[in-house]
């Protein structure tokens, strides 16, 4: 196996074990490893700190191992076996008012590239690094032979691999194929998932728990779900007794899933409508009071996907914020989110703030929310606390 030796006092990242080794640590690399190539990492003495995928970029190794251990079918499949457990442990798998939950949430299973979510009889496999792509076939088998529900692997990874890379990964199934399901239950609700075709793996079940609540504060509400994809938050509104739900997303395909989820659950429901319009924009026309809203959910993509985006992202964050809070009825309540994964949640809450005080309206924080435990984050590696939400009360 390819040594990577690191540079004097670099090793103490690895030794508190945080999964990633960034290229700039790097002494010397004693062979030419190909990328995704399993590799050792050694400290400046030559003692041995840990195994994992090499790759060209600045994340350097993906570490899958800190003890010298065999890395081999079985070794996967005791990963696999042991994040599959933990769910089941904490009811999280497959159930009749549940079929979709995230089985393997990347470094927060020591899976580092590697990300699954599950719908019903399907798992869906999505590779970030060419390590995770190369085991494709081995992680396919492991995953259909722990968790007995699943029967089809899908693979997802087009978009999720880097470019660069000389490899050309296919979407399809590994093992299975296409059911007729193409629907998942979520706290018995329904929702078309096409994993074909949609963003992601299909759903965001990153938010059931947010939903949730939401739920529970939308009785006799108007409420606003701007970026609303497959209408997650708006369905839930409705099934609390909100008295009109209005969907936003410049979308057209994400406001034809909304209708056709709210339909599957509230067939005619004439309380609901959608609009495929800019956020920024709807936010700009609502001129009277009776437009504005009793609740908005501000659920937008990730405005930051590196660290050089930041700074643009934390203005995004706060345009948009100052939009909600002109735009939200006195007593109101605003739930909003940010997935980046660059964006701590310190710097969020201070966009969040700084929304406020321009809009001088009174706010307090009822909830600070995060991902549930099917997306855990592990204690060395806080960059996994990717989704970062705000529950306030605008006065
Ligand atoms: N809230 C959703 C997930 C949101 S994903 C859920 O619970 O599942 C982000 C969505 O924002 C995508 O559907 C995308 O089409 C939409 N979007 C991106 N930019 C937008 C913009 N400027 N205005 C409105 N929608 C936008």
């Amino acid at each position: 196996m390819i040594t990577i030796q690191l540079k004097p006092k670099k090793e103490e990242s690895l030794q508190r074990f945080h999964p990633w080794l960034f290229s700039g640590a790097i002494q010397r690399i004693d062979g030419n490893p190909a990328e995704g190539e399993l590799v050792e990492i050694v400290d400046n003495n030559k003692n041995f700190l840990a195994l994992g995928h090499f790759q060209i970029g600045s994340i350097a190794v993906r570490v899958v191992s800190f003890e010298k251990v065999l890395i081999d079918d079985n070794f996967w499949n005791r990963k696999i076996q042991l994040a599959y457990s933990m769910r089941k442990s904490l009811g999280l798998v497959v159930t009749n008012q549940n079929d979709t939950y995230r089985l393997i949430h990347g470094e927060g299973d020591t899976l580092p590239g590697l990300i699954v979510d599950v719908y019903g009889d399907t798992a869906v496999m999505q590779a970030h690094s060419i390590g995770m792509h190369e085991i494709r076939q081995t992680l396919a088998q492991a995953i259909v032979d722990n968790v007995s529900e699943v029967k089809n692997v899908y693979y997802k990874s087009e978009t999720t691999l880097p470019f660069k890379a000389a490899i050309e990964p296919e979407d399809g199934y590994l093992i299975g194929s296409e059911t007729t399901q193409l629907c998942a239950i979520e706290n018995g609700l329904k929702f078309h998932v096409d994993w074909l075709r949609g963003q992601k793996t299909g759903f965001f079940v990153d938010q059931r728990e947010n939903r949730t609540l939401l739920e529970r504060y939308s009785k006799g509400k108007s409420v606003l779900n701007m970026f609303c994809y497959t209408g997650g938050f708006s369905v839930y509104a409705l099934r609390g007794g909100a008295k009109l739900v209005h969907s936003v997303d410049s979308s057209a395909k994400a406001i034809d899933l909304t209708n056709k989820n709210v339909e599957a659950n509230f067939p005619n429901e004439s309380l609901h409508q959608s609009f495929d319009e800019d956020a920024f924009k709807y936010l700009n026309n609502l001129h009277t009071l009776e437009q504005k809203y009793d609740v908005i959910i501000l659920d937008p993509p990730a405005f930051a996907k590196h660290r050089e985006a930041l700074r643009n992202a934390l203005k995004g964050y706060k345009r948009l914020n100052t939009k909600a809070f002109e735009q939200i009825k006195p007593g109101g309540i605003l739930f909003t989110f940010s997935c980046s994964q660059v964006v701590s949640k310190e710097q969020f809450r201070l966009a969040v703030f700084s929304a406020a005080a321009e809009s001088k309206r009174h706010v307090r924080i009822l909830h600070q929310l995060s991902q549930p435990a099917d997306h855990p984050i592990s204690i060395y590696h806080p960059e996994g606390e990717y989704l970062k939400g705000l529950v306030l009360w605008v006065e």
